[in-house]
Order: structure tokens, then C-alpha cells, then sequence
């Protein structure tokens, strides 16, 4: 037996089912490769669903941890520390907003976004106490808690996992016209992403963001876009809603807030809507601490300092190209925003995810996503000679 066999025998005895991994078992990782036990090394085209948009173990972020563990890394919020402050002022001057609220995981954020548009509901648009509604998208992705799977349309996500939290309408992705009818003097809020990730990397039509910001602004709805796999540079800008001018009310924010090392999120705001929460109100042990902070500054220091947004729009476009180049009778499309793509997989071709299990044996990690999509989100500190090392062999798995 491999040590990698070894391994993932041991790990599937003990540990819970919730996962189907490749079958690849990783021990280091160094910028945008990886290395297993049993020495072969690859190249991470996933990124860990965008949270290592730096790479792994960026220096600079790794420095930054170090030095606040040997400070102090927890107080809790009931004490101050003196990271916090610096880290939120940093995020809210970086994406314009007034007040930041940190969480640790995207779910987490998520949350504390549908509280406070319901508050912001109660408190200043004048909605009847427990009559309040969010409209979200079909095939969308923001989680996995009770709650969020509750307006989730993927059967598995929800499946054996009822009774569910009620006050959420479901409406189709990429259709301004059913946003508006959905309305009702009720809707606090349009919760979506800007691109669908988990849903198969889906790019809504040009004009979207913009219309959803514009019909949301004239109806007193709240719009609150997730970019947790979004943000952060991903799609070839800081955060996918500058696109096209649709600064959310929310700004949810996630994955590569914590630079791959340790798990950041928060949501962002401007008082107006964030003074509905008072102390007492909403809360984490681990929200704002001090070692996340100081990660959190490193985090964003690194995408400003190096440009991440303009290298992912610059490697995503080429990247795009030359996949569209490749002729395979199994591909249906490819598609994406800076270096968040997708390679659709006929049905009659199976899934994709054999595809990613023929790229793993070249050397490649790629997860398919939404059963027929092999995802392509590498770290975005990529090289335009590294997306060629990938190129050849994409193409080899793809053309065989
Ligand atoms: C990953 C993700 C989440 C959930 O983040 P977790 O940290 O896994 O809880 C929410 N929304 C989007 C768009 C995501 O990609």
C-alpha cells in the first residue's frame, strides 16, 4: 500500500461522510503547488474554492500570524485588542463602507447579513414584525446552515435536514423582470452573488448587477451580494460588483479575507443599516480576533500590494482563450470572469468529475462543481508559464 492509500483508509474510517475527495492527500503546499506523501507535486487550479487567492503560505501572511501569536491571539469581544480596529478600518476604506462586522466562516456572514437586512426591515423600512422577506436566486450557494440551506434549491443540501427557516422567495438567476415582480412592500432584501460559483461558475448577462442595483435602490430593497468566492480579485477586479457600478447595500466577504491560513469573513455596511445592531444584539467568541485580524490585514495587503484583481484579469482572459481553443467534442462551453472559470461538460459525456480525476493523474487539482462543471480558480498569484504547464495538460485530458 501507497502511504496515500494508507491514509485516506484511515481518514474514511474516522472520519464523518460528508465529503467524496479526490484521491490525493496533500502535505505541503508552496504558492501555487502542492506536494503529496507520497512525493508527486501539483498545481492547485482550485484554490480551496477561492480562499487561496494569495497562494499558500504567502510570506508576508504567514509573518503576520506568527508575530500576533506571540502577542496574544484571543480576548474575546469583551475586551478590546488592538488588531480589530485596524483590520476593519482597513476593509472599509479598501471597499468603501462605513462599518464592517467580523465572523469567521462565509456561512457565518451570510447570517449576520439576513439578520441585519430583517432588522433593517423592522426598524427602518416599517415591515410588520415577522413578516419579513428576502429574495434570493435559484441555484444558489451562500452555505450550509439550517437556515441558508432552507432557501437552497439543490435537493441534496436539504434532504433529511428540515423542519426550515421560513421568509425567503425564490427567484430565477439572471432575470431583473422576476426580481421586480417578486417584490412586495414586505422584501427587505435580494440576496445573491454576482456569479453563481458553486452553481457552475454561472455569469449572469451584462447589465445584471446594474439592473438588480437599480431596481432594489427604487423599491427601498436592501441588495446583498455575496462575494465570498467573488471578492477579493477573483473575477479580474477587487470585488465583482464593480463591474459594473452596483455597490451593495451588503457586502458579504469570506474565503480569501484569511489568506488561506485561518477563517475570516464579515459584512460590510454603511451605518444607516448596520446601527440596527446594539450591544447584545449579535455575536462570535472568535469574531475580530486578534491573530484573524492581523491575517486579515496581511490578506488584503498582499491583493492591493501585488495586484491580485489585475493579474486575474489579465491570466483569466488568456486562460479563457486558449481553453475555448481546445477542440473536444465533450466540451458544451467555457466560461468565466478573470480567473473563475468553467468548463461544461456535455451530459452525454458523462460527468466531470472523471475529467478531474485524469487531470489529478497529469499533476492538475481541479473540483468539478454542479455535477457536469471542472472548475479552473487557480491561486491568483499564478504565472502566465505556470497556466501554460496547466494548458498542455488540460488539453491532453481533454483531446484523449
Ligand atoms: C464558500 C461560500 C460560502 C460559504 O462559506 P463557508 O466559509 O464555507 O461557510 C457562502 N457563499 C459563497 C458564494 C461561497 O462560495
Amino acid at each position: 500500500m501507497t502511504r496515500t492509500q494508507e491514509i485516506i483508509t484511515w481518514t474514511e474510517k474516522w472520519s464523518a461522510r460528508n465529503y467524496e475527495p479526490l484521491p490525493v492527500v496533500i502535505e505541503r503546499g508552496e504558492g501555487v503547488w502542492v506536494y503529496d506523501v507520497d512525493g508527486r507535486r501539483y498545481l492547485d487550479m482550485l484554490s480551496a474554492y477561492s480562499a487561496l487567492n494569495q497562494g499558500h503560505r504567502h510570506p508576508r501572511i504567514l509573518r503576520a500570524l506568527k508575530e500576533q501569536a506571540d502577542r496574544v491571539t484571543l480576548t474575546s469581544r469583551a475586551f478590546h485588542n488592538d488588531r480589530m480596529g485596524e483590520f476593519l478600518g482597513k476593509l472599509c476604506q479598501i471597499a468603501g463602507y462605513e462599518k464592517a462586522l467580523p465572523m469567521n466562516t462565509g456561512a457565518e456572514a451570510v447570517e449576520t447579513a439576513i439578520k441585519a437586512a430583517r432588522k433593517w426591515g423592522y426598524l427602518k423600512k416599517g415591515v410588520p414584525e415577522n413578516q419579513a422577506e428576502i429574495i434570493v436566486a435559484e441555484n444558489n450557494f451562500h452555505g450550509r446552515t439550517i437556515t441558508i440551506i432552507s432557501f437552497s434549491t439543490e435537493a441534496q443540501y436539504r434532504y433529511g435536514f428540515g423542519p426550515f427557516t421560513p421568509g425567503f422567495k425564490i427567484i430565477p438567476f439572471n432575470d431583473p423582470e422576476a426580481l421586480e415582480s417578486a417584490i412586495t412592500e414586505n422584501t427587505v432584501a435580494f440576496l445573491v452573488e454576482p456569479i453563481q460559483g458553486e452553481g457552475g461558475v454561472i455569469v449572469p448577462d451584462e447589465g445584471y448587477l446594474r439592473k438588480i442595483r437599480e431596481i432594489t435602490k427604487r423599491h427601498h430593497v436592501l441588495l446583498v451580494l455575496d462575494e465570498i468566492q467573488t471578492g477579493l480579485g477573483r473575477t479580474g477586479k477587487l470585488f465583482a460588483f464593480q463591474h459594473e457600478d452596483a455597490r451593495p447595500d451588503i457586502l458579504i466577504l469570506g474565503k480569501a479575507l484569511g489568506g488561506g491560513v485561518y477563517p475570516v469573513s464579515a459584512i460590510l455596511a454603511d451605518d444607516e443599516i448596520m446601527d440596527v445592531f446594539t450591544p447584545g444584539d449579535h455575536g462570535s467568541t472568535f469574531g475580530g480576533n486578534p491573530l484573524a485580524a492581523a491575517v486579515g490585514i496581511a490578506s488584503l495587503d498582499v491583493i492591493l500590494e501585488e495586484d491580485l484583481p489585475s493579474r486575474a484579469a489579465e491570466l483569466g482572459a488568456y486562460f479563457m482563450d486558449e481553453l475555448r481553443k481546445i477542440q473536444s467534442p465533450a466540451i458544451r462551453e467555457v466560461r468565466g470572469k478573470g480567473l473563475l472559470i468553467g468548463v461544461e461538460i456535455k451530459p452525454e459525456y458523462g460527468t466531470a468529475r472523471p475529467y478531474c480525476e485524469r487531470l489529478l493523474e497529469e499533476g492538475i487539482l481541479a473540483k468539478d462543481t454542479h455535477h457536469q462543471v471542472v472548475r479552473f480558480a487557480p491561486p491568483l498569484i499564478i504565472t502566465r508559464e505556470e497556466i501554460d504547464w496547466a494548458l498542455e495538460r488540460i488539453r491532453r485530458v481533454f483531446q484523449s
